[in-house]
């Protein structure tokens, strides 16, 4: 080989390297970290192989209480793009996560995917919103295209493949949602009342058609629940006659446990109607650590423990069920 011919060999193949290194580093997940799991389940169901994604809060972690550790400024540092709520939801970490917003993209999806018609208000605190949007499905589903988008700005080759994921995550959630105002509307009149611990289900009764919700600590669990607040929602469940009340994965239950109690000394009975998931999604490999599972089973709690029956489970989430071995 003459030393010209290898000479243009040479530069070929590196030219062929320096080319490559972008197309190779394209080729990797993104780096996806989210708050709470609820948003974390939804970015993996849209991103497909497309990213990497994790949660900072696990199982009972009380997103309204969390503060980051250590460990997580060093997985938000890591993080190639960020989503969280709301500072009204993840109050603590909100200086954190306007830290890493200089460096790293970071997205609020309550106010990325809502415009303020779709929010509710925090009626215990001026300019602040209700951030439990993901107790309506048909309110979460919006975030799915606002994640795509924001993965598809880094890995752009990657917006076709997530275009289809939203739209065949979009059908599971539209059926999950028809499949939740059914189970409800089951529920005798009168009796639909959900009483919980804190007012985390304002968007659910509002979709599903619950007649009234109480609940002894306001939209955040940041102030304590003080006697004033058991005794008042005590006198709504005594004159209101609700069959059940439910304690929640990510607060203590003594709260629940007081209210029945003052419920008895009134001269009323209530039980215990379950657990919900309110602010976190169950263990990680259960179906109730699914976004699709946590519904489903605060759903047939509510639903069982007021009276009412429930529908048969919607042909779209049947291969969902069979993954998690469900029957239906
Ligand atoms: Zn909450």
């Amino acid at each position: 080989m003459s030393t010209d011919r290898l000479k243009a060999r040479l530069l070929a193949s590196a030219a062929a390297i320096v080319l490559s290194t972008p197309a190779f580093a394209q080729d990797e997940p993104l780096n996806v970290l989210a708050t709470v799991a609820m948003i974390a389940d939804v970015a993996a169901n849209v991103a497909g192989e497309c990213a990497a994604v994790s949660s900072l809060l696990g199982a009972g972690s009380d997103p309204h209480l969390y503060r980051a550790t250590a460990a997580d400024v060093d997985k938000l540092a890591g993080a190639d793009l960020i989503f969280y709520v709301d500072p009204a939801l993840e109050a603590r970490l909100a200086d954190v996560l306007a830290g890493f917003a200089d460096r790293t993209p970071t997205v609020g999806l309550a106010r990325a995917a809502f415009d303020g018609d779709a929010l509710l208000d925090d009626p215990g605190e001026a300019g602040a919103i209700d951030p439990h949007l993901w107790m309506d499905v048909s309110r979460w589903v919006r975030i799915a295209p606002v994640i795509a988008d924001a993965i598809a700005e880094q890995r752009p080759g990657c917006a076709d493949a997530m275009a289809a994921n939203v739209e065949s995550y979009t059908a599971r959630l539209d059926a999950l949602h028809g499949w939740v105002g059914d189970a409800i509307a089951s529920v005798p009149e009168g009796q639909r009342l959900l009483v919980t611990a804190h007012d985390a289900f304002e968007y659910y009764s509002a979709a599903y058609g619950i007649e009234a919700s109480e609940a002894i600590e306001g939209i955040s669990t940041e102030s304590e629940a003080s006697i004033g607040d058991i005794r008042e929602v005590a006198a709504f469940v005594a004159q209101s006659g609700v069959p059940a009340v439910f304690v929640e994965t990510t607060i203590n239950p003594r709260t629940i446990e007081a209210l029945v109690a003052e419920v008895q000394s009134q001269g009323h009975d209530v039980t215990i109607g379950g657990e919900l998931f309110s602010d976190a999604m169950g263990d990680a490999g259960t179906a109730e650590g699914t976004y699709i599972g946590m519904i489903r089973a605060n759903t047939v709690t509510v639903t069982e423990a007021l009276g009412g029956v429930l529908p048969d489970w919607p042909e779209a989430l049947h291969d969902w069920a069979d993954d998690w071995n469900i029957a239906y």
